[in-house]
């Protein structure tokens, strides 16, 4: 690797690889923090493990880079084994990039030094340019003999990005790489994250616990829970078809109604839905997303007997509050004990007190066996 320069204004691509994980276990005495967990990234691949706190993220990251070793199990980097029965590798031979939450700088090298840190193999002035034109590419060549505390969280996290990408590590592992950075600041390095990253093709896998993070960076986002891979696929899948209840909790927002299951079904006022794979009597959940029920004012002296065969029930407006792009409401509605919670891109004249016709978009409802209650699951969505 002796020229690692990139083209100014570009960084230079890596040769990208695969990273499978077969069955992998880690245990912490008793306590599986990892189990059984497989999962295939391909080539160039940006994944995201997304999944509430404890639920065993970082443990998987440590896994790959080589910091943990797997109680059982096997890691094979582009279908190399670098963990398993036999087998152990050290981080340094794995061709990995790590890049944690706090940035983990050295408060007492400049900026280039830090950078030119991980570069070690090369000779001392191949080591400067490639980390010249790292941090030229990242908007830092001002800053290059700056010390880190001088620098500003955004600065920061450029810096420690430059850091892990620049030896070109075949696999670029990112620990809540966002979460030190206010609102505005986490978007836009989110935007010129990923584009460094695609740049260089390094094949990623980010740790995240907010939903709209992991949809924003990633081609697949894995979704763990108590150390078990619980769904992987697209944004699309996950949202559109998602496997469980604590999944559709993450992708959208959503009225629990709970029910019963009788005769296959489940009925509403709002209609009946198929159960399918549900016992009869099963304790079920009814998904009603807030975004697939629609509101229409009710004109003065039209029809109070509207019923769920013609698909619209009545309601009444209980509370609304302006959001800007959407406005939430609660709304009491005929046949339901709890009101629906609704997000309507309109505030169409309504106000509270107003009486609607309520319709729900009835190819969007979801079905699930009771679950855990939402607030055992820390940062379950969490965007208000
Ligand atoms: P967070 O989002 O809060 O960082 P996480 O999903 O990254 O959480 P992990 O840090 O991987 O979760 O931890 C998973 C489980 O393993 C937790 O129950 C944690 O307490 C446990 N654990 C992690 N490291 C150790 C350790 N060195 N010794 C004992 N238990 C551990």
């Amino acid at each position: 690797m002796s020229s690692a320069i990139a083209p100014r204004g570009r960084a230079a691509a890596t040769f990208a690889a695969s990273l499978k994980l077969e069955n992998v276990t880690r245990r912490y005495g008793e306590a599986a923090a990892l189990d059984c967990v497989d999962l295939a990234v391909a080539p160039g691949e940006i994944v995201c493990l997304l999944g509430p706190s404890g639920c065993g993220k970082t443990t998987l990251l440590r896994v790959i880079s080589g910091i943990e070793r797997p109680t059982s199990g096997v890691v094979l980097i582009n279908d190399r084994e670098v963990a398993g029965p036999n087998r152990f590798e050290p981080p340094e031979n794995r061709s990995v990039g790590l890049m944690f939450q706090d940035f983990a700088l050295f408060p007492h090298l400049t900026v280039i030094e830090n950078v030119a840190f991980g570069l070690k193999s090369l000779p001392s002035a191949d080591r400067n340019t490639a980390a010249r034109a790292i941090l030229d590419r990242v908007g830092l060549a001002a800053f290059v003999d700056a010390y880190p505390s001088t620098l500003s969280g955004g600065q920061q996290q450029r810096v420690a990005l430059a850091r892990a990408i620049v030896p070109r590590p075949a696999v670029m592992l990112m620990d809540e790489p966002f979460s030190g950075l206010d609102v505005q600041l986490r978007d836009t390095m989110q935007e010129e994250t990923l584009s460094l990253l695609r740049e260089t093709r390094a094949t990623s896998v980010i740790v995240t616990h907010h939903p709209e993070e992991a949809m924003r960076l990633s081609d697949r986002i894995a979704v763990l829970r108590a150390g078990r891979i619980v769904q992987v696929g697209t944004t699309l899948d996950l949202f559109r078809d998602p496997a469980s209840l604590f999944v559709a909790r993450l992708f959208s927002e959503i009225n629990e109604i709970p029910a019963r299951v009788a005769g296959g079904r489940i009925d509403t006022a709002a209609g009946a839905f198929a159960a399918p794979g549900l016992a009869e009597g099963a304790a079920a959940v009814l998904c009603v997303r807030e975004r697939a029920v629609t509101l229409t004012p009710m004109a003065n002296g039209a029809s109070k007997s509207m019923s769920a065969s013609g698909g619209q029930m009545m309601g009444r407006v209980l509370d609304l509050k302006f959001l800007g792009d959407v406005t939430r409401l609660d709304v009491a509605v005929e046949g339901f004990d709890q009101p629906l919670r609704v997000r309507s891109a309109g505030r169409d004249g309504l106000r509270r007190g107003s009486e609607v016709s309520v319709s729900i978009d009835r190819a969007s409802v979801l079905v699930f066996p009771l679950d855990a209650p939402a607030s055992l699951d820390v940062h379950a969505r969490d965007d208000g």
